[in-house]
C-alpha cells in the first residue's frame, strides 16, 4: 500500500476539507467530481483525477504512513468508499500513482521474477507469490488473502467481507412499451401509489406516436386521473419501467397466467418451476440472466416462491456468420451480389478484397435476406439448413451450397414417399405402424428388410436423444440422411418388404416433422393418414432392434484380404470356418493348396493359412 484514496462523497470529506489549508482547491475538486458520471469515473479507461489532502494515514499491517487522496475513481457506494491503493497490482491505482508520482511497490511477483516498478507499463493483476510482505512473503497471493484477513481479525483491526458489485438501477424509461409505474402525483398528497384494486395499470390506446418524447404524455385519459387518496384531479406517472423489469420474472407469471388477484401464484410457481431450458445469445449471460436470477432470489427471500435458481439448463447459441468483402482503399464493404464470380477483386479499384468470416450485419454488408432464401428454397429447407449446418452453440457459417444440399435431401425424401405411394402399396398399408410389425414377422425378414428395420429403430433413438436431450439437431439430421440413403437403395420385392418400407417412410416423416413441417405434413397426407402429425405421437424404438446384429467379416488367405461378407454376430467359430472355406471367391485361392489352419477372430475376420 503506497497511498490511500477516498471518494469525494465520503462522509469524512467535509471534515477533512474544513481543517485543510488548501480548502478551496479540495472543495472545488469535490464539487466538480460528484457531478460526473459514475460509470466513467469507476472505469479503467476514465481519466484518473485526485487531490492530496495533506493528511497521512497509517497502514495497520506494518505501521507505514501513506498519503491520503480524494480521488474520482473511488465510488462511495462500492465497499466503504475508501481504498488502500496497491498500484503495482491494480490498474486504476497504477494509473493514478503514475499521474501523481506516488511510489509503486511490487508485492506480488510473477514466476519469471522480472516485475520492476521502473519498467512496468501496467499493473500486474495475475497470480504470483508475495514479496516484501513480511511474514506473508513467499505465499501464493490467493492463499495469502485468507491468512492476511485472519491476521487482521486476530489483531482486531479488520475483518473479511464479500463485496458484490451491485449498483442502483434506474428503471424508468420514457417509452410506451413498458410496464407503467403505478404512481399518481397529487398536489395535496404528493406521490401516491395506485390502489391495489386498480392494479395492474394498463397502457392506453389513445396515444400519439410523434417520434419524439414520451408517447404516454399524449394520452389525456391515461395522464389525468383522480388522486387515489383524496380524489382531487391529479397527474399519473407517465414513465414506464425498463422492459428488463418484466422479463426478469415473467416465467413465474406464466405458471399461473389466469391468476386475477396477484402477480404470482406461489403454489403454481413452486409446482411448475424451474424453467427446463434457457436459450439465449451470449449477451444474456450478463444482462437478462443476471437480472432474472436476482429477481428470483429476491422473491424467494420475500417468500413468494421457494425456488432459488430459475433456470436448469443454459444454451448460448452461436451467431450466423458469413464472408465479408472489404476494400481497404475506399473503406467499403461489398455485398457478395455486387462482386464477380470469384469474389476476390474490388470492382471499383481492382485491388484484392479482404475476405473474412464475420458476424452478419448491415454495416458489413454480408447479411442474407431470409425472405429471398425462403422464396427460392422454401421455409423447410432454410430451417433444415440452419439446424444442420452447426450445433446450436457454435457459430453457423452461411453458405448456399449447404442450402442446395438440404434442398436435394428434402426432394429425395419426397420422391421416396411418392414412389412408394405410386407403387400401389400405399393404399394397402394405410394405418400400418411400427408397432404392427410383430416379433414373428421381424425375425423372419430377409437381410435388406431387417437392415432397414434396424436402421429405422436406430434413427428414432439417435434423433430422440439428439433433438430432445442434447439439442444437437445437426447430428440428428445427419442420421436421418443416412436412413434416406438406405431407403434410396432399398429394393422392395415382396409384400413384407413393402410393409417395412412403409413403416420406415412413416417414421422418417415423423422424425423430420419438427424440422420440415410443411413437407412432413404433405407426405403424411400422401401416405393416407387422416391425423395431422402435430397430433401424432413421437415414435418409440425397440432397444433390441437398435443393436447391430450383423458384422462385416473379412476373409483372408495367408493374411491377404480375399473376400468380405456381412454375417450374423451369433455364428459360432465352426460355422464361420465353414462359410469362409465354402465361399466361392475364397475357393479359387485354395485350389491345389493344402489348408494348414484356420484362425477366427470373432466379429472381425477368418484367416485361412495354406501351403
Ligand atoms: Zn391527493
Amino acid at each position: 500500500v503506497t497511498f490511500m484514496a477516498i471518494a469525494p462523497e465520503h462522509p469524512l470529506v467535509g471534515e477533512i476539507i474544513e481543517s485543510n489549508k488548501n480548502k478551496d482547491e479540495l472543495k472545488a475538486f469535490v464539487e466538480k467530481t460528484i457531478k460526473e458520471d459514475k460509470i466513467t469515473r469507476g472505469s479503467e479507461e476514465g481519466e484518473k483525477e485526485g487531490v492530496f489532502t495533506g493528511e497521512y494515514v497509517v497502514n495497520p499491517f506494518n505501521g507505514d504512513q501513506v498519503p491520503l487522496y480524494i480521488a474520482n475513481f473511488v465510488l462511495a457506494e462500492y465497499g466503504t468508499g475508501a481504498l488502500m491503493a496497491v498500484p503495482a497490482h491494480d490498474q486504476r491505482d497504477f494509473l493514478f500513482a503514475k499521474k501523481y508520482h506516488i511510489p509503486i511497490k511490487v508485492v506480488i511477483q510473477r514466476p519469471e521474477k522480472d516485475l520492476d516498478p521502473e519498467t512496468m507499463d501496467e499493473a500486474y493483476v495475475a497470480e504470483g507469490n508475495l514479496v516484501d510482505s513480511e511474514s506473508f512473503t513467499g505465499l501464493n497471493n490467493k492463499k495469502a488473502m485468507k491468512k492476511i484477513i485472519k491476521h487482521a481479525e486476530e489483531k482486531g483491526f479488520g475483518e473479511g467481507k464479500v463485496n458484490y458489485r451491485l449498483k442502483d438501477w434506474l428503471i424508468s424509461r420514457q417509452r410506451y412499451w413498458g410496464n407503467p409505474i403505478p404512481i399518481v402525483y397529487c398536489e395535496s398528497c404528493g406521490p401516491i401509489p395506485v390502489a391495489e384494486k386498480d392494479l395492474p395499470v394498463t397502457l392506453p390506446l389513445d396515444v400519439e406516436f410523434k417520434g419524439t418524447g414520451n408517447p404516454l404524455e399524449t394520452s389525456d385519459s391515461f395522464k389525468h386521473v383522480p388522486c387515489p387518496r383524496c380524489n382531487k384531479p391529479s397527474i399519473r406517472e407517465t414513465d414506464t419501467m425498463d422492459t428488463f423489469v418484466c422479463s426478469s420474472w415473467y416465467f413465474l407469471r406464466f405458471c399461473s397466467p389466469h391468476e386475477e388477484n396477484q402477480p404470482i401464484n406461489t403454489e403454481e410457481a413452486n409446482y411448475w418451476m424451474n424453467v427446463d431450458q434457457y436459450i439465449g445469445g451470449i449477451e444474456h449471460a450478463i444482462l437478462h440472466l443476471l437480472y432474472a436470477r436476482f429477481f428470483t432470489k429476491a422473491l424467494k427471500d420475500l417468500q413468494y416462491i421457494n425456488i432459488d435458481e430459475p433456470f436448469k439448463n443454459l444454451l448460448t447459441q452461436g451467431m450466423v456468420v458469413s464472408n465479408s468483402y472489404y476494400s481497404q482503399k475506399i473503406k467499403k464493404y461489398y455485398s457478395p451480389n455486387e462482386l464477380s464470380d470469384d469474389k476476390k477483386i474490388c470492382p471499383e479499384t481492382g485491388e484484392a478484397l479482404i475476405v473474412k468470416l464475420d458476424k452478419m450485419s448491415k454495416s458489413r454488408n454480408n447479411g442474407v435476406d431470409p425472405d429471398i432464401m425462403i422464396g427460392k428454397y422454401g421455409a423447410d429447407t432454410v430451417r433444415l439448413f440452419m439446424l444442420f449446418a452447426a450445433p446450436p452453440e457454435r457459430d453457423l457459417e452461411w453458405n448456399e451450397q449447404g442450402m442446395e444440399g438440404c434442398y436435394r435431401f428434402l426432394k429425395r425424401v419426397y420422391r421416396i414417399a411418392s414412389d412408394f405411394v405410386s407403387s400401389g402399396y400405399g393404399d394397402r398399408y394405410q394405418g400400418l405402424g411400427l408397432n404392427d410389425i410383430g416379433s414373428e414377422e421381424s425375425n423372419s425378414l430377409n437381410n435388406s428388410s431387417a437392415n432397414l428395420l434396424r436402421q429405422t429403430h436406430k434413427t428414432i433413438k439417435k434423433v430422440t436423444e439428439d433433438f430432445i436431450h442434447r439439442l444437437h439437431f445437426n447430428t440428428g439430421i445427419a442420421s436421418m440422411m443416412e436412413l434416406v440413403n438406405t431407403l434410396n437403395s432399398f429394393k422392395a420385392e415382396s409384400d413384407t418388404d413393402y410393409r417395412i418400407l412403409k413403416v420406415s417412410i412413416d417414421i422418417l416423416t415423423r422424425l423430420l416433422y419438427p424440422v420440415a413441417p410443411h413437407i412432413g405434413e404433405e407426405i403424411n397426407r400422401m401416405l393416407g393418414h387422416k391425423t395431422p402429425l402435430h397430433k401424432g405421437a413421437w415414435p418409440n424404438y425397440s432397444e433390441e432392434w437398435t443393436q447391430d446384429e450383423n458384422v462385416t467379416y473379412v476373409f483372408q488367405v495367408n493374411g491377404k484380404v480375399r473376400a468380405k461378407e456381412d454375417l450374423a454376430v451369433s455364428l459360432s467359430e465352426d460355422e464361420l470356418k465353414d462359410i469362409a472355406l465354402g465361399h466361392e471367391r475364397i475357393q479359387q485361392w485354395l485350389d491345389g493348396k493344402k489348408v494348414v489352419k484356420t484362425i477366427v477372430v470373432p466379429k472381425k475376420l477368418v484367416n485361412i493359412v495354406v501351403k
